[in-house]
């Protein structure tokens, strides 16, 4: 039987903080009880905020801590086309549209919010003709590509996945995906030819992730994850959503949050074992 594949995937958009250090610490100590592979993979496609200094600090501080990781490195940023082949296939299928508003203007159509709390897109543009959105696009304003979740819903069945960890609501085993409770969502940025969602689903395929080790706080994105795998014939990883690390005032770590990052941590003198004790593992 092949190893279990297991992978870290920060962004470089900021230094590496404690929530950081107990994702990959457990994603190694998973991978290792399993007799399994660990990858690092570098999502990047977000050229505005990831910067080459924080990826090199990435490495820096993943070593620091004690993490071995095969080589090469995936970095996003170097498969865009890889990206752009799953949505052509999305397009093909009939499933993508343009849409065209700004922030504001989505904000101001929201029909409720999405699971991560942000305005929920109504499909507007979805209605458009062929002709005003071929108009559209011609006269330069920018767009970014959409999901038809109701056509992309009536061609797969229902979908689950399998938990090993704990939802927010501690869900666990086999946990039902609720796609439609994102609406219409983003493939394709306006800045950016993919979105995280299409990226994370393709590269794990190509890199045959079987082990998804990550933060609670991306348990719902993974009902978006199950249909795009399910509409473009990938498989499905195991799914294990970990425990966030909380500030003083209860609000998820964030990587402007000095007091936990872990190149602060080091320049105070704590050793890589009180990190992990700190990360509340051992
Ligand atoms: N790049 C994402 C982050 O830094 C993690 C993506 C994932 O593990 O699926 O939050």
């Amino acid at each position: 039987m092949m190893p279990p594949v297991f992978r870290f995937a920060p962004s470089p958009n900021g230094h590496l903080h404690l929530g950081h250090a107990l994702s990959a610490l457990l994603n190694a100590g998973m991978a290792k009880a399993a007799g399994g592979r660990l990858l690092l993979r570098i999502e990047d496609i977000d050229a505005t905020r990831c910067r080459p200094e924080f990826e090199a600090a990435i490495y820096e501080d993943l070593a620091w801590l004690g993490l071995a990781w095969e080589e090469p490195v995936r970095r996003q940023s170097e498969h865009f086309a890889d990206y752009q082949a799953a949505l052509d296939r999305l397009k093909a299928m009939g499933l993508v549209y343009p849409s065209f508003e700004s922030r504001a203007e989505i904000a101001a159509l929201a029909v409720g919010r999405d699971p991560d709390g942000a305005p929920l897109y109504p499909g507007t543009a979805k209605r458009l003709s062929a002709e005003e959105r071929a108009a559209r696009i011609a006269s330069g304003v920018p767009y970014s590509l959409r999901l038809d979740i109701a056509a992309a819903l009536a061609r797969v069945p229902r979908l689950d996945w399998q938990e090993t960890g704990a939802g927010p609501g501690g869900e666990a085993g086999t946990v039902a995906a609720d796609p439609a409770a994102w609406g219409d969502v983003i493939l394709a940025r306006k800045d950016v030819p993919t979105s995280y969602h299409l990226a994370v689903v393709a590269d794990d395929a190509a890199q045959c992730v079987t082990d998804v080790v990550r933060g609670r706080d991306l348990f719902h994105a993974t009902a978006v994850h199950r249909l795009l795998q399910a509409l473009l014939g990938l498989p499905a990883p195991r799914y294990h959503h970990h425990r966030l690390l909380l500030d003083a005032d209860g609000r998820k770590l964030s990587k402007s949050t000095q007091a936990t990052g872990l190149r602060e941590l080091r320049a105070q003198g704590l050793t890589p074992r009180e990190v992990r004790r700190l990360a509340g593992l051992d």
